[in-house]
């Protein structure tokens, strides 16, 4: 009988036992106030204009490299533009790593696909947790060099919110160099008033940057996001990547997005929101049951709180957050991407009320 067959026992073996990654959309949860994905809390609008749906869309849609080099000021063979930058941290393991050989470096606490992805492609991983200062562990890193091809690290870091100090990257940068490729996830970077590290690309072979339209230009829908390195990297990952990776309407969209004139909203929309985000914090900072508020260069901010039930309050009365408790050294503490106004005061209403309930 059909209904007897065990499909799971043809399943990879790394894939029967991988945890698929938690994304805010599989956690789920019912409610009004939706600040967990360090998504833009506001849609903007765009039509298409590309009635081609007939035909396979380019490979490598040109407007879009032309545009997005002259945003990030590189030459058009220094990026690569896919489904998005989670879509880039695989090709780079295709690209790089043999399975069952070759192994990346992360270092939590830390964005959580550069873990699932290599689990699912059969790569080891060596987890290097961060300083207590959540800087990089240079010294460790340096211990554990072998084997390893890929080097992820996040500035400004998801979920803590800060930047890394840009020495240590050069130093990590110095201990690599033709060992491992340097991938500096900047999937955040537009929210902070530090540099890229785009521009040292002259002198480091080995650094990858990955950026993204899914934050900063409110565009996590469209699913787009970029690689930038030199010239010998972006060919290899040219490679794996899929025929037609860009669907002809997201083509469409983000060569819009990355006009001058939208450029210009963007900058704009990030200082509007970069006001609204010390606003909140000036008002999480009056109540009793935050311990801490972490600084934060990203449009979301880490709270520890002095009671574990916060989450769970906000979560019933729908005021849907990201729990972090489970992540190393982040105990009691909570990641609320920064919404509207009227979010945020949904937020800090919401934790007054619980402060009441709670006595304290
Ligand atoms: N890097 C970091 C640090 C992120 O937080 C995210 C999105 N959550 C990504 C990469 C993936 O971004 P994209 O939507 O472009 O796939």
């Amino acid at each position: 009988m059909t209904n007897s067959i065990d499909i799971n026992q043809l399943v990879r073996k790394n894939i029967r036992e991988l945890t698929p990654y938690q994304s805010a959309r599989r956690i789920g949860g019912s409610g009004d106030v939706w600040l967990n994905a360090n998504e833009y809390p506001t849609a903007p609008h765009y039509q298409l204009t590309q009635q081609t749906l007939n035909r396979y869309p380019e490979q490598q849609p040109e407007q879009v490299i032309n545009r997005y080099a002259d945003y990030v000021g590189v030459k058009t063979e220094q990026l690569i533009v896919s489904r998005g930058a989670d879509e880039a941290i695989e090709l780079l393991m295709r690209a790089f790593c043999e399975p069952d050989k070759d192994s990346i470096i992360y270092c939590p606490p830390t964005y959580g696909m550069y873990l699932v992805s290599a689990q699912t492609l059969g790569i080891n991983c060596k987890a290097i947790s961060q300083t207590a200062d959540w800087q990089l562990d240079l010294t460790v890193i340096e211990q554990n060099l072998a084997s390893v091809k890929l080097i992820y690290v996040c500035s400004p870091n998801n979920p803590t919110g800060n930047l890394l100090n840009p020495d240590d990257i050069k130093t990590l940068l110095a201990m690599t160099k033709g060992k491992a490729l340097v991938i500096v996830d900047e999937a955040y970077i537009e929210f902070s008033a530090a540099n890229s590290v785009v521009s040292w690309l002259a002198n480091y072979p080995h650094l990858v940057i990955l950026r993204t339209l899914s934050k900063a230009f409110a565009l996590a829908g469209l699913r787009c996001g970029f690689t930038i390195a030199n010239k010998p990297v972006i060919d290899a990952l040219q490679k794996v990547i899929a025929p037609y990776p860009l669907a002809v309407p997201v083509a469409d969209i983000a060569t819009q997005a990355l006009s001058h004139e939208n450029l210009t909203t963007m900058k704009l929309q990030v200082r509007n929101l970069n006001k609204l985000k010390e606003r909140f914090i000036d008002k999480l900072d009056s109540l009793n049951i935050v311990e801490r508020i972490y600084p934060s260069s990203a449009n979301y901010i880490l709270v520890k709180f002095n009671d574990p039930q916060v989450f769970n309050y906000c979560w019933q009365h729908g005021i849907i957050l990201r729990d972090q408790n489970k992540q190393i050294g982040l105990e009691n503490t909570i990641r609320i991407t920064i919404g509207t106004q009227a979010e945020c005061d949904a937020v800090i209403q919401a934790l007054t009320h619980f402060e009441r309930q709670e006595g304290k």
